[in-house]
């Protein structure tokens, strides 16, 4: 069962992911609805937003920091920049599972969203998926413990530490499985 993080942003369409690759799902507004996740998933939408929806629910913020350690997360986005270990933007929680710093609206606003073919790479995998960015943050550091996972242009778009995934931009919007697989199904 993989949880998407449901306070606000685009958590349906990787329900459809989900559904897609064949894994039971549940949406997560409060901490009960994180007992028994194999996974989560935070999307992607306005990170101060959700911000201040999860900073009127600490017992949320603590569960989720709970599941981060035995259990993977799946960032895209906004969801990128919260489990981010710094943003440089109060209004942002940092959960820090990545050990990168990011920046939001970096490739501009939201009429400059574009849509992108990126390379994901690992010791198994090379494939190029099509994926959008809308007002995606950039990845400015990453901590030599971080692997990269996507480029675009030379840039880091995903990176990979421990069992956790943060992607700077939308696969799931464009119906890319690839991601959610690796994260949550292991693929190689
Ligand atoms: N710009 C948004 C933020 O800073 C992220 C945009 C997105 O998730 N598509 O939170």
């Amino acid at each position: 069962m993989i949880g998407v993080l449901a306070l606000q942003g685009n958590f349906d369409s990787h329900i459809k992911i989900l559904e897609k690759i064949n894994l039971n799902h549940k949406l997560v507004k409060t901490i009960d609805d994180l007992n028994s996740l194999n996974g989560l998933i935070i999307p992607g939408g306005e990170s101060t937003t959700i911000t201040n929806l999860l900073r009127r629910n600490q017992s949320l913020i603590d569960g989720i920091n709970n599941l981060s350690q035995h259990k993977p997360i799946l960032g895209s986005c906004a969801g990128l920049i919260l489990m981010s270990k710094e943003s440089n933007d109060s209004r942002v929680h940092n959960f820090g599972f990545l050990d990168i710093i990011t920046s939001r609206n970096a490739y501009g606003r939201q009429v400059h969203s574009f849509e992108a073919s990126i390379k994901v790479k690992n010791d198994t995998i090379s494939s190029d998926i099509q994926v959008l960015f809308i007002r995606a943050p950039k990845v400015d550091e990453v901590n030599r413990s971080v692997d990269i996972l996507a480029t675009f242009k030379q840039e880091i778009v995903a990176v990979r530490q421990g069992k956790h995934i943060g992607i700077s931009c939308h696969p799931e919007l464009l119906d890319e499985t690839l991601i959610h697989e690796i994260c949550f199904k292991g693929k190689k």
